[in-house]
């Protein structure tokens, strides 16, 4: 088995024990292999351990590699997320090559994304990206420019809204990184209250995958626990 495979599987015990001990059924977490900075040959190596579900953040070095594993693979049913920051002159190729973007923060990126995806792709997957920790500095829409974004986003006829997105302030502290994603989960039951027809919640990332499971997180956005530590020469910024 290749280290890769090792790793992959590694964290998926990691995360079926954590499913286990918040009570959760099991098969409600799922797995996105964050990929950025590595190569396709990493991607083709957790393909053939049985991952499907790939994250980029950065736009060139993504549809790179779309384009390579789509090569090699040719029909082999892959995923690719974007869970990067968003500028909104590059919105076209992100509508084009994605399943899913999982950092929507603010309308125009919205709209521009539904005009812009394909009519022969399904409606693209959205969660809107949150900033709990309440800096200025941070991506993401304020837990008060929430609802209204929701509503506008959920209006949009080429996007499905499915969630939230959050990446907490680092934190060692368990308790602490509970406390951050207990705030995502609120906000993302409130929405639900509010009638929005939600089930994803992207949170929880190699350092504290555990916490956001025991808070509820639908997907967990795992890189380094998989690939290895990142080295960001590597990468062609977008
Ligand atoms: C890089 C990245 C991850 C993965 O982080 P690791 O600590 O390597 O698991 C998850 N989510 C986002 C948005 C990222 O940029």
């Amino acid at each position: 088995m290749s280290t890769i495979a090792h790793k992959l599987q590694a964290v998926d015990e990691t995360i079926q024990a954590a499913i286990k001990a918040s009570g959760r059924a099991p098969g409600t977490v799922q797995l996105l292999a964050v990929s950025k900075t590595f190569p396709a040959g990493a991607v083709l190596e957790a393909v053939a351990a049985g991952q499907r579900a790939f994250g980029e953040n950065y736009l060139q070095e993504g549809i790179d590699k779309i384009a390579a594993v789509g090569a090699a693979l040719p029909g082999e049913a892959i995923e690719w997320h974007f869970i990067g920051p968003i500028q909104s002159n590059k919105t076209r190729p992100i509508a084009a090559s994605f399943a899913w973007v999982h950092t929507v923060e603010r309308l125009k990126i919205a709209q521009r994304l539904s005009e812009q995806r394909p009519d022969d792709l399904p409606p693209l997957n959205i969660c809107l990206q949150v900033n709990i920790s309440g800096e200025a500095s941070k991506s993401g829409a304020t837990p008060e420019e929430l609802p209204e974004l929701a509503r506008q986003v959920a209006a949009l006829s080429r996007l499905k809204l499915r969630g939230l997105m959050a990446i907490p302030e680092p934190e060692t502290d368990v308790s602490k990184q509970r406390a951050a994603f207990a705030r995502v989960r609120m906000l993302f039951d409130q929405l639900r209250a509010d009638g929005f027809d939600l089930d994803t919640l992207s949170m929880g990332m190699s350092a504290d995958l555990e916490a956001a499971i025991a808070e509820g997180a639908t997907i967990v956005r795992v890189g380094s626990a998989i690939f290895g530590a990142r080295n960001y020469d590597n990468k062609d910024k977008a």
